[in-house]
């Protein structure tokens, strides 16, 4: 029985991992809340699952929260980031679904780890910003990190059975998202309606247009550097627009091992939790006779410059992949709003980028300078875009 924490459980991500928790009684057992600003669907769960205890990330919200339950079963209400880190170090908890959008999932993750939590993690901006730290902090207190991304959950399943050492490279496979056909010109007017239209998959607002820049792929192959310790050299970007082969890994003779799936992240959160089983789920399973043909091309890194600037940055190394990421979460969050467009995007992150000196990220403290620094250096420069 496995007793798990949900951060993020309004979202996506955490709404599809309740159904997985729901499906398996037997195995899994809710003992926890985390959510941020939707208090109608977190007073639902609560009252489906009545956990031990909830947080709510908006200090305003909580109130709420408490006076709907109160008496002798009451969950514990926290508030806050440090509610959410309260949350992660119950005792009665094994692993945290660390499910929220953007940075502010880092702190709440990294102290899942600390807590000797195992962590399943589709906060992807958790191993960008601090990937270095993530997966030291995890070996010195021997919990495991496993991947809720259909890329690196596809990888982690290519990699069971071989040896590592005979690992040449992996292919991330992208689907190109709504714009992959769309010319430099077309770009230039594409509109916030047709960016939240994704052909594959279903997700939240904030990975729909990273998923449509390219920004999510290149954030991606961070998260694979740090997940499975590789060089970037050794991560290659493949566009396969009908996400069907989830990615890849390339063995030294040439053998390369793939993952396929319907695009459902179903199956990613699964496996993160019952790593190295697959369980049972209700999806229909795979039929290639109706999928016919599957296609594969090079990205175009002139045209979707957020994934070129984000390869850059990782190679650079130390705190810019942090303002990376915080470059692009306000430009995304402006995009959001409206007062952006889409090309502005790449536009923001990249004299974001060019401002920043970069330096060594030794402890948590450097990386929320560097994430508070992104974000006021993209903010300061948002009036003068072209
Ligand atoms: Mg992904």
């Amino acid at each position: 029985m496995k007793n798990i924490t949900i951060l993020g459980s309004t979202g996506s991500i955490g709404v599809q991992a309740l159904k997985v928790i729901e499906r398996h009684p037997d195995h899994f057992r809710l003992v926890a809340l985390g959510a941020g600003k939707n208090i109608a669907l977190l007073q639902q769960q609560v009252k489906k699952f009545n956990p031990l205890a909830v947080a709510v990330r908006d200090e305003r919200l909580a109130g709420a929260i408490a006076q709907r339950f109160s008496g002798t079963n009451a969950p514990m209400i926290f508030s806050g980031t440090q509610g959410l880190i309260q949350l992660v170090r119950l005792d009665q908890v094994d692993t945290v679904i660390s499910a929220m959008s953007g940075a502010a999932g880092l702190l709440p993750s990294f102290s899942a780890i600390q807590a000797g939590k195992d962590l399943a993690l589709a906060n992807k901006e958790t191993m960008v910003m601090a990937g270095d730290l993530v997966m030291r902090e995890a070996k010195r207190q021997g919990v495991a990190v496993l991947p809720i991304d259909s890329e690196h959950s596809a990888i982690l399943q290519a990699l069971q059975g071989h040896c590592r050492d005979d690992l040449r490279r992996v292919v991330l496979t992208a689907s190109g998202g709504p714009f992959r056909s769309h010319s430099a010109e077309q770009l230039k007017n594409v509109t916030l309606e047709e960016t939240l239209n994704h052909p594959n998959w279903q997700m939240g607002p904030k990975i729909t247009v990273d998923s449509a820049t390219l920004m999510n792929k290149g954030l991606e192959a961070i998260e694979a550097k740090w997940f499975f310790d590789l060089d970037m050299d050794q991560i290659s970007i493949l566009i396969h627009p009908q996400s069907i082969v989830h990615s890849m890994v390339e063995y030294r003779d040439g053998s390369t091992v793939a993952q396929l799936g319907v695009p459902d992240m179903m199956i990613p959160i699964s496996y993160a939790l019952t790593y190295p089983r697959h369980y049972d789920n209700d999806l229909f399973p795979l039929s290639l006779e109706t999928v016919g043909t599957i296609t594969f091309e090079k990205p175009d890194l002139k045209k979707f410059r957020c994934l070129a600037l984000a390869l850059d940055a990782a190679s650079i190394g130390q705190s810019m992949p942090t303002v990376l990421n915080a470059a692009n979460e306000v430009a995304v969050s402006e995009f959001l709003a409206g007062r952006i467009r889409f090309l502005q995007i790449a536009e923001l992150v990249e004299k974001t980028m060019a401002q920043h000196v970069p330096y060594p990220v030794e402890a948590m403290e450097s990386v929320m300078e560097a994430d508070r620094w992104g974000r006021e250096k993209a903010g300061s420069l948002l009036s003068g875009l072209c």
